[in-house]
């Protein structure tokens, strides 16, 4: 008897010689300098865009409840963007001047750190008890190189705490009393916790305090976190994030932002990323570097990608926030689940865009 005739080999083969093709190009890097991909993907229909591109510096202050047009006062929308721009001047000063991406985050979150409106530095959240305690991080994409503080309570400026780990030490993160310790030791003047103190934070403490009381439910909010990603002269990435964590944390808490590949992370030839939201979603979902390995690994473009991480997945984890990312050849998103996110970036001319209400977006 003749053996049956194996039908099946013919379109079997014809499916591999498809497939293969197509799966080794999505797994190759894409040239750097290159068109830019999200303008195909927006064509496509539909696909998260970008935000802008040739930006060479973007920050944020945090996501969670939105600014109303409606209900938001002259003086305070120029608070909130006058606070912006001048961590993107100052950031961009500093590329100007030939500096690299890690002092341009760095100079950056610095003035959102000094400025009581955002959480983080003065103006820092509460914990339950009435502290302040905060966490900081910033990553350099050259070599992955990274620096974080966690906890500190007695640091103006906690970014350069992180960048004083990442510089000096052959740690990554310092936590607590002796991460304080450690940036007295080198430099940085301590502050007192009452330095951090603002009406505005108080009376949100008491707030989520008797929002506890009245549902017997612990209530933790978040808003105002910091944070900045920047592209050098030489193409190097770099990201930094800052903050007082969450109003009514529990003393010790210690969220996403400085830890790598949650609430912060660069690499070069690839993406660097700043995050804010609840924290415990970051975390779980590796937010950043998942972001990272979209782009890296995924086929994704920035947009894609950090659209995926915030909008996608991490409100199935159940927590929303955002995320600034940028990537090696100036493509700048800033995707958010949160009602809102403020943000802002600076482009290679020095163009200036902030933006603060939910119905503000880019091209
Ligand atoms: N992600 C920050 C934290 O969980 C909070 C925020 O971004 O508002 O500590």
């Amino acid at each position: 008897m003749r053996p049956r005739p194996r039908s099946w080999i013919v379109p079997v083969l014809a499916l591999l010689v498809t497939l293969v093709p197509a799966l080794a190009l999505s797994a190759l890097p894409r040239p750097a300098g290159g068109p830019a991909e999200p303008a195909a993907a927006a064509a496509a229909g539909g696909a998260p865009r970008p935000e802008a591109r040739d930006v060479v510096l973007a920050v944020h202050g945090g996501a969670g409840t939105a600014l109303r047009r409606e209900s938001t006062g002259a003086r305070t929308e120029r608070a909130y963007r006058d606070g912006l721009a001048e961590a993107l001047r100052a950031g961009h000063g500093v590329l100007r001047r030939g500096g690299d991406s890690v002092a341009a985050v760095e100079a950056a979150v610095r003035v959102l750190e000094d400025n009581a409106l955002f959480n983080a530095g003065k103006g820092a959240v509460f914990t339950e008890d009435a502290g302040h305690e905060l966490d900081a991080s910033v990553m350099r994409g050259s070599d992955l190189a990274a620096g974080a503080v966690a906890g500190v309570r007695h640091v103006r400026n906690p970014v350069s705490a992180a960048r004083l780990v990442m510089e000096r030490t052959r740690h990554v993160l310092l936590a607590g009393e002796a991460a304080d310790a450690f940036a007295a030791r080198n430099g940085l003047t301590p502050v007192t916790q009452d330095y951090f103190w603002t009406q505005k934070r108080w009376d949100e403490l008491m707030k989520a305090k008797q929002t506890r009381t009245a549902t017997g439910t612990p209530d933790a909010s978040m808003t105002g976190t910091v944070g900045a990603v920047a592209l050098d002269g030489r193409r190097g990435l770099a990201a930094a994030t800052s903050t007082g964590g969450m109003t009514n944390k529990m003393a010790g808490r210690v969220g996403d932002s400085p830890v790598v590949g949650a609430g912060t992370y660069a690499k070069d030839g690839n993406v660097a990323a700043s995050a804010t939201g609840q924290g415990e979603v970051f975390l779980r979902g590796a937010a950043t570097a998942t972001l990272s390995h979209l782009v890296e690994f995924g086929g994704m473009d920035v947009a894609a990608a950090a659209h995926e991480v915030v909008v996608r997945r991490l409100p199935k984890l159940g927590g929303t926030g955002g995320v600034i990312a940028l990537d090696s050849r100036g493509t700048y998103a800033a995707p958010h689940s949160s009602e809102g996110m403020l943000h802002g970036y600076v482009t290679a001319d020095g163009r200036i865009v902030t933006r603060i209400f939910p119905d503000e977006r880019g091209d």
